[in-house]
């Protein structure tokens, strides 16, 4: 029920409530009221943690409830190295921080979460703001009957081309997949492996490493993936675009020179060719060739990326949405690139929920300077606790016409998968990376 905005003002002062600054929040929240027709605006009454494990991935998502009855939505806040601390950042710190808030002040909300604990831009509160704040975005679409494209100003192309990924160093096995990929529509390719082996898995031309822990041999990275590029062009000719990820696992010499002898090849982006901790090396590729670099994965604040795109340093944005703390600062992100010509590749790995995903498509049909999309496609087990997820067909992912992130999660199927111990190398570090080594021993970037 809406009440006359004289009433209420008379009945406010005459309760002797009314401000100047009390009667300027009513009439904005009476406007309001009109927009969602008639109904109050919802307020926070609690916001849940879900934790799922179906497939390899450990999944977070953050759901808030309304005191609206039915209204609430779902936020991605996965971060697999450390997924256990995602659910306490949400419960023990926003939690108490954000209940009896008005849903519809994403904005509010998220500038209140992220100054909150004073420090701020770590992947883990990051994560969970990320959960919250995409889930208003869920709550706010629902409420409008709209999915969220909608609220964002609407598509302005139909859905988003994607990348996948052939994984190996094997030329042979790469171009084999690389057929069926292209057979199925993809014209961007990623290749190559992370390269990294245990002692006995050391590729041939690596020097016998001095300890068993898992190796990297830097050269032998440089040259097996050089020889991908190099059979996948003769192979496929100019139509088809290549890119690769070095993972920071280069030294950034090595990594500028990767970036100049790729040049001759028809490359979609070579990524993270740098470490967020060598970003000063970028204007040295830009110097030397115009090979596409993508970067960002690993950022967390805006520090990281501000320079990168104001200097047109990079071509490719390629954050992961939830680790900058979800849908509102990512698109900001994709609104300052625009200006600087700097294209959108939002990273999407497996170890990124559903609801997530939707967030990066929605970002993709929405952003003019969209550049490409990577695509994994999900385990069926996860498809059993996300229902309505992004849909694709030959090589675009299609937007949810539904509302809000148009995702359905089912709890109960979620309770089935609970997070569990990670295996091989890597078992017992609760979802860690553990350590990677040079042949010396040296710990290296992963
Ligand atoms: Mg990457």
């Amino acid at each position: 029920m809406t009440m006359n905005r004289r009433g209420m003002l008379r009945s406010l002062a005459g309760a002797g409530m009314l401000g100047v600054t009390t009667a300027r929040t009513q009439s904005a929240q009476e406007s309001a009221a009109r927009a969602v027709r008639g109904l109050p605006a919802p307020k926070i009454k609690d916001i849940r943690v879900i934790e799922t494990q179906p497939a390899n991935a450990r999944l977070t998502v953050v759901k808030i409830v309304t005191d609206q009855d039915g209204l609430y939505g779902y936020g991605c806040a996965t971060f697999t190295q450390r997924a256990e601390l995602v659910r306490p950042a949400v419960e023990r710190y926003l939690k108490p921080l954000l209940l009896g808030k008005t849903a519809d002040r994403i904005e509010d909300i998220w500038q209140t979460a992220y100054f909150s604990s004073y420090w701020k831009n770590g992947p883990v509160l990051n994560n969970a703001i990320s959960g919250i704040d995409e889930a208003l975005w869920d709550i706010k679409g629902r409420q409008a009957g709209m999915p969220v494209y909608q609220l964002a100003g609407g598509k302005c192309r139909e859905a988003a081309e994607c990348f996948a990924s052939v994984r190996g160093n094997d030329p042979k096995a790469t171009v084999e997949r690389s057929k069926e990929l292209i057979a199925q529509g993809f014209r961007k390719l990623r290749i190559g492996g992370t390269g990294e082996g245990g002692p006995e898995g050391a590729q041939a031309g690596a020097t016998k490493p001095l300890h068993s822990r898992p190796m990297f041999d830097r050269e032998a990275h440089y040259r097996r993936t050089m020889k991908l590029f190099e059979v996948c062009a003769k192979e496929f000719g100019p139509e088809i675009e290549w890119a690769t990820d070095i993972h920071e696992r280069l030294d950034p010499r090595q990594g500028v020179q990767f970036c100049k002898e790729a040049e001759k090849f028809p490359v979609l982006f070579i990524e993270d060719p740098l470490s967020p901790e060598d970003l000063a090396y970028f204007r040295q590729i830009r110097q030397q060739c115009n090979t596409p670099i993508a970067m960002g994965e690993l950022f967390n604040s805006p520090h990281e990326w501000q320079p990168l795109i104001q200097g047109r340093l990079i071509d490719y944005i390629r954050c992961h949405v939830s680790q900058v703390g979800g849908f509102t600062p990512a698109r900001k992100i994709a609104l300052l690139a625009e200006n600087f010509g700097v294209k959108t590749a939002w990273h999407a790995p497996g170890d990124l929920s559903p609801v997530g995903h939707m967030a990066n498509v929605t970002l993709d049909v929405v952003s003019y300077n969209f550049g490409t999309q990577e695509w994994n496609p999900y385990n069926p087990k996860v498809l059993e606790v996300f229902q309505g997820t992004a849909e694709m067909k030959d090589a675009y992912l299609w937007v949810s016409e539904k509302p809000g992130w148009g995702i359905e999660v089912d709890e109960k199927v979620a309770e089935k998968y609970p997070f569990t111990e990670g295996a091989g190398a890597r078992s017992g570090l609760n979802g860690g990376w553990g350590d990677v080594r040079l042949a010396d021993g040296t710990v290296i970037k992963q």
